[in-house]
């Protein structure tokens, strides 16, 4: 379980990330939807443990891992992380990138690999460089990737954005399908309301830097807080 507590950030004087709440449970996908430079991303950076809020604090399973006196570094905070520019290395084969970070003996190591490979449906390719697959293809590793060490939080910033449409929707689901059976807690960061509409359990509607709505998918579309929030709602389809 996530839970953040009034995170705040500034960048030079500006307020970026203002007062922002979060919790997101085992299984469960939250959603921090909003425009362009609301803060999303510095959100997510936050917590990843690469980015220093000014103040806030940030609990995984209850345990406190971040405040302005505690600082767990960020790989030992138990967190998947799938950004669309995360790229895989290159010179690593799939089995190495997914391998890349495991804890354990080789033989357990390689069973997870396989197990996630088969898992995102990519068994035979373990031996493939990334420039030999597809966006898609590369994705899915880099999803496999994230779950091998079998995270209890999974952050991911738009990472369905460089796809193309026809093989967005595909992804997604089967993305949504492989994070339940993990049952890892997922913060997803988008700026497009379908995939937030597709994707989360719950939505946060973020601007300015603050939360300004929150609750099901369903309930923030059909009542939306204002004029700004029907607008942004607008294209959806
Ligand atoms: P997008 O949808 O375009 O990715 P976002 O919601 O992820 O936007 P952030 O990347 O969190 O937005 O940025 C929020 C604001 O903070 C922006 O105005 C951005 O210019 C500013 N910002 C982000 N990082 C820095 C930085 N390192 N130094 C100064 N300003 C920054
Ligand atoms: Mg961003």
């Amino acid at each position: 379980r996530l839970e953040i507590r009034n995170l705040c950030r500034s960048y030079e004087g500006r307020r970026v990330v203002d007062d922002v709440s979060l919790a997101v449970r085992p299984g469960h996908v939250t959603c921090l939807l909003g425009p362009s430079g609301c803060g999303k991303s510095t959100t997510l950076r936050m917590i990843a443990g690469v980015e220093m809020q000014d103040s806030g604090e940030i609990h995984v399973d209850g345990k406190l891992i971040c405040d302005t006196r505690t600082r767990v570094p960020p790989e030992l905070r138990n967190i998947g992380l799938m950004f669309q520019d995360f790229a895989l290395f290159p010179h690593l084969s799939v089995f190495e990138n997914v391998g890349f970070g495991l804890n354990g003996d080789r033989a357990a190591r390689a069973r997870r690999i396989r197990e996630m490979l088969d898992r995102v449906g990519l068994g035979q390719f373990e031996n493939a460089f990334p420039h030999e697959l597809s966006g898609g293809e590369q994705q899915r590793v880099a999803l496999a990737r994230a779950l091998a060490p079998r995270p209890r939080i999974m952050l991911m910033d738009e990472p369905f954005s460089g796809l193309d449409n026809r093989l967005r929707d595909g992804i997604r689901d089967e993305t949504l399908d492989i994070l339940r059976e993990e049952d890892a807690a997922v913060l997803l960061v988008t700026h497009e309301p379908n995939e937030a509409m597709r994707m989360a359990d719950e939505i946060a509607l973020m601007r300015g830097g603050k939360i300004v709505q929150r609750g099901a998918p369903y309930n923030v579309y059909n009542s939306p807080v204002d004029r700004d929030a029907v607008s942004f709602f607008s294209d959806i389809n």
